[in-house]
């Protein structure tokens, strides 16, 4: 298929050892504001080509393992500033393909910037090999480059969760492979290939599709780690067929993360009020550890319902999201939007109470576009599917509790653990989070407000394996290599 491009529309293809590969075939992506306009085309990369992507990553970390640390750092930087030049031009398209809002954009280019100038500043002494002379020797301990890394990201954040991965990776000397999702592939292909540009043909390669060419690339014998963000049933999958070969791997995964609201916290307090709304409500819902089921004391629930839906319809404005009025945009795609008005119309014929939140700026564009007004539930049961399913959507259930035993209770039953949130007087919040099985747990905020790429971030349970950002989010794409030297060679217990 032929496809001309013009001026509005992005043709992406596959990006194979410093080269553009034509396809057969290409996919449209739409805007979900408004799903006629086809923002651009990626291509369907065969398995061919997903192999020949793997093998000229293979080639290249001949090389890349050998180069200089210091060179590896400069090539990130000026990789950084490009993406700072083209800032405009990045957000404008992820806006169109994915649906976010244009400062929520800014935003993820603003997280993505941030690690890959953290990562950049911390890789030389977080992977500077160790050298111990001891009683019983001596030790050197490195940080080895493992190979190549097949990097899987997901729609929600495509630019932040692929280069939360190619930072990294590419600094401790290992190269890549990199699919996003087909659901926001422009975007991330952009920002991959202007990286690329700062080095050698093969470093990083860019590959399309969906499950088929995911298979290839947590399968294929060359690759040395999988660093997946998505979905729990898609981890499976991806462990499985991962096995063959034992593959190392870093899995961040779902989440159904809890914002708690202890007793002392203040009902009156707006600017906390607005955190919580936005800790639902940014992204429209789609972020992994956005605050997805809230527990509020008993004492305290009314009171506070009533405030926050005061909160909610200050702050939430469902609108074009290149608007600068519009804090909240469409769902990302259709049967992302059906599956959460599956679940809130579960909860409606369960007995809950849906009450809409915010108002809609442009009537015409929301019944077009891939839009859901959001939604607050109430009155549903502990275990209702809107409860303890991960929603990822413009929907939130806010329920009462009674002690906090019972809050922690529900908090951990959970089988997810990624991050969570408890607001009120400081040492309480403190000392509950410390009960709470959860990678992150947040103190008066949530969510991407409480993020700390300075840390490690991951999940409990089945929320991942591994942790990204933080000093332990570069070291993970390290084998950890020990050489002794041993003071005595011959051990005393075995017989001559
Ligand atoms: P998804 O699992 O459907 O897809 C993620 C990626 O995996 C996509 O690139 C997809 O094409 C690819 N894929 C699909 N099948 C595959 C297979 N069999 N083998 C290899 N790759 C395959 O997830 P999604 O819908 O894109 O993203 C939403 C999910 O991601 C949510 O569950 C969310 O919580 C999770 N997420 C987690 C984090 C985190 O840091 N823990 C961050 C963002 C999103």
């Amino acid at each position: 298929m032929t496809i001309q491009a013009d001026q509005e529309t992005v043709i992406v293809e596959a990006f194979i050892n410093g080269h553009h590969v034509p396809s057969l075939s290409q996919s449209p992506k739409e805007n979900p504001a408004s799903p006629a306009e086809i923002v651009g085309y990626f291509p369907v990369t065969t398995k061919e080509q997903a192999v020949e992507a793997i093998e000229s990553a293979a080639e290249a970390f001949k090389l890349w393992k050998k180069t200089p640390i210091d060179e590896r750092i400069l090539r990130m930087r000026k990789a950084i500033e490009k993406i700072r030049a083209a800032e405009n031009e990045i957000v404008h398209l992820l806006s169109r393909e994915h649906g976010k809002p244009l400062y929520d954009a800014h935003g993820e280019i603003y997280v993505s910037l941030m690690w890959m100038e953290y990562a950049c500043n911390e890789a030389a002494s977080v992977l500077q090999e160790e050298v111990q002379e001891h009683d019983y020797g001596k030790t050197i301990l490195s940080y080895d480059p493992m190979g190549v890394v097949a990097a899987i990201s997901p729609w929600n954040y495509p630019i932040a969760l692929s280069t939360i991965k190619i930072a990294p990776a590419l600094l401790a000397g290992n190269t890549i492979v990199l699919k996003p999702s087909p659901f926001a592939p422009l975007a991330a292909a952009k920002v991959a290939k202007l990286i690329a540009g700062e080095f050698p043909a093969g470093v990083i390669n860019v590959v399309h599709g969906d499950a088929d060419v995911g298979v290839e690339l947590t399968s294929n014998p060359l690759v040395a780690k999988i660093a997946f963000t998505g979905g729990t049933a898609t981890a499976k999958h991806i462990i499985k067929a991962a096995a063959d070969t034992v593959k190392d791997m870093t899995l961040e995964l779902g989440g159904n993360d809890a914002a708690i609201f202890l007793d002392s916290f203040d009902v009156q307090d707006e600017r906390a009020m607005r955190r919580i709304v936005i800790s639902n409500f940014l992204t429209t819902g789609q972020i992994c550890m956005i605050a997805k089921r809230v527990y509020v004391h008993r004492s305290i629930y009314d009171a506070f319902v009533e405030k926050y839906i005061e909160a909610a319809n200050r702050w939430i404005r469902i609108g074009d999201p290149f608007d600068a009025n519009t804090t909240v945009g469409p769902v990302n795609n259709l049967k992302q939007k059906n599956y959460v008005q599956s679940l809130i119309e579960d909860a409606r014929k369960r007995g809950a109470k849906v009450i809409p939140l915010g108002q809609i700026l442009d009537e015409q564009r929301f019944d077009q576009g891939y839009y859901l007004q959001p939604t607050l539930v109430l009155n549903c049961d502990y275990h209702d599917p809107i409860v303890v399913e991960e929603q990822f959507g413009p929907t939130v259930p806010i329920l009462p509790f009674d002690d906090v035993e019972q809050v922690i209770r529900l908090h951990n039953e959970s089988i997810y653990g990624l991050t969570s949130s408890v607001w009120g007087r400081e040492e309480d919040a403190i000392s509950v989070a410390r009960q709470l099985e959860a990678g992150t747990t947040m103190i008066n905020t949530a969510a991407v407000q409480g993020l700390d790429v300075r840390f490690p971030f991951g999940g409990f349970k089945q929320s991942g394996i591994g942790r990204e950002y933080g000093a332990e989010g570069i070291r993970t794409y390290t084998e950890t290599h020990v050489i002794n030297v041993p003071a005595t060679l011959d051990l005393p217990y075995i017989p001559e």
